[in-house]
């Protein structure tokens, strides 16, 4: 090469050197600089000319620079120094003193001015920085899978546990390094495998973005035994380790055992412990067979409430947990028995024949019937049954339950408390229960009319008095009194029908009286009960006193039982009665069970011979004994009305027996109580 030549290479040499952007340093054996490019400058802070003829050991720390003596010592003898050829990281160090991280390449060369080495700092502030960075989100998101409250794992393909973070381990209970590697499917309940690695497999196959996959699966194959509710999804790691399964599972086992004892509070009764209705309707769907018949009882204890009331709650409530327990050991092992509330049972069992179900039913009936003793106390209860039976009586079970309930509430029971279902029965409850809920009403807006009927003296065809009967036209149909005043008295409106008939009353007679129109009296039938209360009297001639009528204008109509009650009240306003000079009448006398010589004694003035007894009149036998009853009265003193008269030949015994009065359709129909009185429409 000639020296054009070469200084041509050494130009070219020397421009590559200062373009470079890392820098580039010449020493010499003994570590003086020899060049220092542009880019070295930069890095190290010192101009060229501060550095050139000074030592190397000024651009690093103090430590290296020592060691730096030594490789070039030792290179220089013979040893191959392991920065040369390699590189290495090492620190270099500023003019101002300062440090910062640099990749040293060195390499060697021998020139005119003897061995020289060539050193390249790669400045590594950057990829450092970087790379630290790397290093703190990795342990970043370390933390949080490893802190995650969630089980996250991770499965290959063989379904081989390849991650768990802590709470994984924590939860199947084994160390990190016995899960690693094991199979997932080992670590399930035995009868969830074969289906887990269906599944697994499965979401294997479809590969990732697929789905996501819920499995709940329990944990046996570790301590303690957990329910997992587990979310597996597939991933795509990398084209080197293929797709992998993620697993987040979340311990639900503490739920599960909350969610088994909610189902168990909503399906039970809490006191005994049995199902409640909702439940024994769900059982029973799920259990019924075709075909099958089903005996349904519903019990109800009579007067529970008074025991409660008596003996407290807490005894009530031992004795029904007794009698669920009785109920229990009596009844056959299928039966469903439900406590639908208070205390009222039921109980649905198969039967191969209807017929059966009474024995059973009266069986449990003794049963709950045998006395209780509950600490110091012996009680008793009484209780009452229905009987239905499904499919027969209705199509579905709850219909059938209804029914069972409601032959509880027939009136004519069979002996023993058992009450079997039964349609006409049930058409009569429900008219019933038709009928309260329509009274209420028309008491409020006063739709029920009062009607009077006359009576008549025999002899003379004198009109003597008219009786006060209620009509109630309820839209178009017409009920009875006879059908709605025991429903009445059996809610407890008796007091307010009498208040209400008597105040129709008085306001007629005020507005008859006005008219200048001569007056009858006028007798008014009063309920059972509600003759024996202590203000039946205050209020009947408050109303009479109001209305400035004398008490001769009203009689009183009682039947038979009301007088059968001894109560001292009921006498006391007997004696009020005659005392102010209201006559009292004994209606349909001789229904009842009270005898002649029992009226002796009490204050009343009328018998009212029932209209049984004036039917009879065509026989000899029936003839005697209305002769008998009037000479009876006669003997006491009491006024004889005869009820129900339909014939003139009926009005001729009457009259040849001596009965003074009479009263029935053919004397007198009943009216409107302003057409009987001729009061002039306004
Ligand atoms: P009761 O007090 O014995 O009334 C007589 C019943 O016999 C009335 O029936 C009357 O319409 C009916 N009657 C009258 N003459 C004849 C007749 O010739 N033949 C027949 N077959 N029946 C006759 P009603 O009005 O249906 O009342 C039935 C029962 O309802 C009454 O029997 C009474 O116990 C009760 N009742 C009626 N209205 C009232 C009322 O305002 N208050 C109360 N507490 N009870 C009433
Ligand atoms: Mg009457
Ligand atoms: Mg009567």
């Amino acid at each position: 090469m000639n020296n054009s030549a070469k200084s041509n290479i050494d130009s070219l040499y020397g421009a590559l050197v200062e373009a470079a952007v890392d820098g580039i340093i010449t020493i010499d054996e003994q570590g003086i600089i020899h060049s220092f490019n542009q880019a070295a400058e930069k890095l190290f802070g010192y101009k060229r000319d501060e550095v050139i003829g000074q030592s190397v050991n000024a651009l690093m720390p103090r430590h290296y620079a020592e060691q730096h003596d030594e490789y070039i010592e030792n290179y220089l003898k013979g040893y191959k120094a392991k920065i040369i050829g390699i590189g290495r990281d090492v620190p270099g160090q500023r003019q101002d003193g300062s440090l910062f991280p640099m990749h040293l390449s060195v390499g060697e060369a021998l020139t005119d001015s003897g061995r020289m080495f060539i050193g390249v700092c790669h400045d590594l502030t950057g990829e450092k920085k970087l790379l630290l960075q790397l290093a703190r989100a990795e342990k970043r998101f370390k933390d949080i899978v490893q802190n995650q409250k969630e089980m996250i794992c991770r499965l290959d393909e063989h379904l081989r546990l390849s991650f768990v973070n802590q709470s994984s381990v924590d939860g199947l209970g084994s160390a990190e390094s016995e899960l690693i590697g094991k199979n997932f499917l080992d670590l399930i309940d035995e009868n969830q495998r074969a289906f887990a690695q269906r599944s697994l497999n499965a979401l294997f196959e479809a590969g990732e973005g697929v789905e996501e996959l819920g499995l709940l699966l329990n944990m046996s194959g570790t301590a303690p035994d957990r329910t997992i509710d587990w979310t597996f999804s597939a991933l795509k790691v990398s084209e080197e380790f293929g797709v992998e399964i993620q697993g987040y599972g979340l311990d639900v086992t503490d739920r599960e055992a909350a969610m088994e004892r909610a189902q168990y509070l909503m399906s039970h009764d809490q006191l005994t412990g049995l199902l409640n209705r909702q439940a024994l309707l769900h059982r029973f769907s799920k259990q019924t067979k075709r075909h099958e018949t089903y005996a349904v009882l519903y019990f109800d204890c009579n007067h529970f409430g008074l025991i409660n009331q008596k003996f407290g709650h807490d005894l009530g409530d031992q004795l029904l947990l007794i009698a669920a327990q009785r109920l229990n050991s009596t009844l056959p092992d299928n039966a469903l028995i439900a406590r639908p509330g208070g205390d009222d049972f039921i109980v649905v069992y198969p039967v191969e024949h209807s017929s059966d179900t009474a024995v059973m039913a009266a069986a449990v009936i003794e049963e709950l019937q045998e006395p209780y003793q509950l600490g110091e106390h012996l009680l008793t209860v009484r209780g009452r049954v229905g009987i239905a039976h499904y499919p027969h009586d209705g199509a579905d079970i709850d219909t059938v339950i209804r029914m069972a309930e409601s032959a509880i509430f027939y009136r004519d029971r069979l002996v023993d408390g058992l009450g079997f279902y039964n349609p006409q029965q049930q058409q009569t409850l429900m008219r019933t229960l038709d009928i309260e809920q329509r009274l209420r009403i028309a008491l409020d807006l006063a739709q029920l009319e009062v009607y009077l009927q006359p009576k008549f003296t025999l002899a003379d065809s004198k009109l003597a008095g008219y009786e006060a009967l209620l009509r109630w036209h309820d839209g178009t149909v017409f009920v009875s009194p006879g059908e709605f005043i025991p429903i009445a008295e059996s809610m407890g409106l008796g007091p307010e029908l009498d208040r209400y008939v008597l105040e129709h009353v008085c306001e007629a007679l005020v507005t008859a009286q006005k008219a200048g129109l001569s007056i009858k009296p006028i007798a008014i039938n009063i309920t059972m009960r509600h003759f024996g209360h202590a203000d039946f009297c205050d209020f009947l001639f408050s109303c009479l006193q109001k209305a400035n009528l004398t008490t001769t204008l009203i009689e009183l109509e009682i039947t038979e039982g009301v007088l059968m009650d001894r109560e001292d009240k009921t006498q006391d306003n007997l004696r009020t009665l005659r005392d102010r000079g209201i006559r009292v009448n004994i209606d349909d006398f001789g229904t009842g069970y009270s005898s002649l010589s029992y009226l002796a004694d009490l204050p009343v003035d009328v018998l009212k011979i029932d209209r049984v007894f004036v039917e009879g009149l065509n026989t000899a036998k029936g003839l005697r004994l209305v002769e008998g009853i009037i000479a009876m009265a006669d003997a006491m003193q009491l006024d004889v009305v005869a009820e129900g008269i339909e014939t003139q030949e009926q009005v001729n015994i009457l009259k040849s027996l001596d009965c003074r009065v009479g009263q029935g359709f053919f004397l007198g129909k009943p009216q409107p109580i302003m057409t009987a009185l001729n009061i002039p429409k306004p």
